[in-house]
């Protein structure tokens, strides 16, 4: 038993794993997460795991390159430096992000891009360039949120203590944030 299948909040390691998929719009760009795992424990505390989140930033980063900011000038190509004259179109890329232990997740990302006409690479504007992250975060949270949004306890399973809780819990309504 790793310390990565404890529950972060109570330590638990009777966590159960659920797989969404959700979709998100930030800013410039609308990415669909497909098998988005969610842990959660018994106490209703929810996390997307960390290395899930870590993995999906590398990922797009590599699928979707942004270009150089260049101030009051046109962008520059993150390849060859080239200016970037062309306008940005919107595209659909998927980005496929793979953990040790976890399930693989598929990003349907769809973005601006715009192509370099020196070397033909597909990059997303500067003014994009932050927008992956946010989209991505607001991804995660969404997907946090439909799981802590169950009620995934059966009440049934817990004793009178524990079932007494739970239920204060939830009627106090407590804002039910994934870890960290
Ligand atoms: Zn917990
Ligand atoms: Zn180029």
């Amino acid at each position: 038993m790793t310390d990565a299948e404890r529950c972060p909040a109570c330590g638990t390691d009777r966590l159960q794993r659920t797989r969404v998929s959700k979709e998100v719009a930030a800013a410039s760009i609308a990415v669909h997460g497909e098998g988005l795992t969610v842990r959660h424990c018994a106490c209703d505390h929810v996390e997307v795991p960390a290395e899930l989140g870590r993995a999906a930033r590398r990922a797009s980063a590599e699928a979707l390159p942004a270009a150089r900011v260049r101030w009051l000038r046109p962008d520059r190509c993150r390849s060859c430096a080239r200016p970037l004259t062309m306008p940005a179109r919107r595209t659909t890329r998927a980005v496929t992000v793979t953990t040790e232990t976890l399930p693989i997740v598929t990003l349907r990302c769809d973005v601006p891009m715009t192509r370099c006409p020196g070397c033909g690479l597909d990059q997303l504007p500067s003014r994009a360039r932050h927008d992956v992250a946010v989209a991505l975060a607001t991804l995660l949270q969404a997907a946090a949120d439909e799981v802590s949004g169950e009620d995934q306890v059966d009440v049934d399973d817990l004793g009178p203590l524990e079932r007494f809780t739970h239920r204060l819990r939830r009627s106090r309504g407590r804002p039910r944030r994934p870890g960290r």
